[in-house]
């Protein structure tokens, strides 16, 4: 049996630096990957999606083009295997570099298998047995395949097979209205097809209130997105044009034929084949690793990162995972998962950048709550951009003058949330970017002018009629 300081499962976002710092502090490292290194956001996730949504982008300005005085003087048509190609060779050049680094590093040693406990110090990978002092699992997630009815029966497509789509399907179905089945659903009717989506709920992204969720609405109808809403008995069933979903809607007709289905409905981890149970870790009901502050898991010597954790469903979150068990583990700083502050980002355009709490949330949380509201057709770097889809709302407390939460969702949204995310992680009060100069123009210039009309959130709200316009 090959015994090492430690063992890492999983070469997502977490392992592979957490190999880097662990070596580098001495240990011999073994690290063991089952499929690709880099994980879901790498190659199935953050990265190629993003990478398609660029071309989305190009197609959907240069159908604008006119709009900005740009002859091009021919139809807008998408190549999708080029798109595929570019968004390939994107993919390909960071799972490359991760996986030749990993295999390069010092001290540490790649398996290229399936991991599986065999008891808390004991990994099975193929014919071998390895031990260890520490075992951090970075095994992530898998696209749910919800049990409705007839799903057995038809072809679908998840997240992970969309990466192979080099072919523009004629009609996509989309179920799920997250943000992966708008970024999808975007995505592909910016490339030229028919696509509907289909949400079991009374709005696309719920947890982000009805003011957003509508205002997403309008931009994804506006483009020609079908929307199912109220979705509340979904089935599949074969059909000769492809698959018949039927919706059973409050409105419209029952069933939407469709020649591809994507399921969109959530993630589930991956924590079912890991013989995590001949290890004694203990799982939630819905099987993610339950971790402590510092991400321990209930057997000693044994910690979970990423996706798996159920801390966090994102790339950052499971960087920061890692940083928090390094930081731990080696720097005697004891950082925590509760020093977190919620950011992310929905990558339709415009994006829609997150900082802290919904306003629903805030309402609930904060006595003296203020919020400050200004559609992007007011932002003049909007304006000249010609993408004043959107706006800017930031609520604050009003005792403490801390932020409180913040939903950009316009041109630059996704960069422009940051400054008020390093406000929050600064615990800094609003007035310090009140007085600030930011440079103009810019989204981020509007912020402070933003707080000069903080209300409190009980008053009539501001009118967002235009922010859609
Ligand atoms: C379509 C889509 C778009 C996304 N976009 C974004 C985005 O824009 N921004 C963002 O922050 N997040 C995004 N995410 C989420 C992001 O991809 C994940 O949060 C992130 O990849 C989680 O990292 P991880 O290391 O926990 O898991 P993963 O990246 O999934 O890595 C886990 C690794 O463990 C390996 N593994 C699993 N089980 C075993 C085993 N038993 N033995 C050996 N190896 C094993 C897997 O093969 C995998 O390589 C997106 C996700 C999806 C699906």
């Amino acid at each position: 049996m090959q015994h090492y300081d430690s063992i890492i499962i999983g070469a997502g976002q977490a392992g592979p630096p957490l190999a880097g710092r662990l070596t580098a502090a001495g240990m011999k490292v073994a690290i063991i990957e089952r499929k690709l290194f880099g994980g879901t956001c790498v190659n199935t996730g953050c990265t190629p999606t993003k990478a398609m949504i660029a071309s989305a982008y190009a197609a959907q300005l240069a159908r604008r083009a006119a709009e900005y005085g740009v002859v091009i003087g021919s139809t807008i048509d998408v190549d999708m295997k080029a798109v595929k190609a570019r968004k390939d060779a994107i993919v390909e050049q960071s799972r490359t570099w991760i996986e030749t680094s990993l295999k390069a590093m010092k001290n540490c040693t790649v398996y290229e298998d399936h991991a599986r406990f065999e008891s808390p110090k004991e990994i099975r990978v193929g014919n071998e047995v390895l031990s260890a002092d520490r075992i951090f699992i970075n095994v992530g997630g898998r696209a749910v395949v919800p049990a409705l009815p007839g799903v057995s029966e038809i072809p679908y497509l998840t997240n992970s097979s969309m990466m192979d789509v080099d072919f523009l399907p004629k009609h996509l179905v989309i179920v799920g209205g997250g943000y992966v089945g708008l970024e999808f659903g975007q995505m592909f009717r910016r490339f030229g097809p028919e696509v509907t989506i289909i949400e079991m709920g009374s709005h696309l992204i719920r947890r982000e209130g009805e003011e957003i969720s509508t205002a997403i609405e309008d931009i994804l109808r506006k483009e020609g997105v079908n929307l199912r809403l109220d979705a509340e008995c979904i089935g599949f069933r074969p059909h000769a044009d492809g698959v018949s979903v039927t919706v059973d809607c409050k409105e419209g007709a029952p069933e939407v034929i469709g020649s591809h289905v994507l399921l969109a409905v959530g993630r589930r981890p991956n924590t079912d084949d890991l013989g995590i149970e001949k290890a004694g870790i203990a799982t939630d009901k819905r099987g993610y690793i339950v971790v402590d502050d510092q991400l321990r898991t209930n057997v000693p010597g044994i910690w979970a990162l990423g996706d798996c954790n159920g801390k966090g469903a994102f790339t950052h979150t499971t960087y920061n995972d890692y940083e928090i068990v390094a930081a731990n583990l080696l720097d005697g700083d004891s950082r925590r998962v509760s020093d977190r502050i919620t950011a992310y980002n929905i990558y339709i355009d415009p994006p829609l950048g997150r900082a802290g709490l919904t306003e629903a949330e805030a309402r609930k949380s904060t006595r003296n709550l203020l919020v400050g509201q200004r559609p992007m057709t007011k932002v003049g770097r909007a304006v000249e951009k010609g993408e004043t889809n959107g706006f800017i709302k930031i609520l604050v407390d009003g005792d403490s003058k801390q932020f409180v939460g913040a939903a950009i969702l316009g041109t630059g949204g996704d960069e422009v949330i940051h400054c008020i995310l390093d406000m929050m992680y600064a615990k800094a009060e609003y007035t310090i970017m009140q007085r600030a100069v930011h440079i103009h123009p810019t989204v981020s210039e509007l912020l402070p002018t933003v707080l000069e009309e903080l209300k409190p959130v009980a008053a009539p709200a501001t009118n967002t009629t235009n922010a859609t316009a």
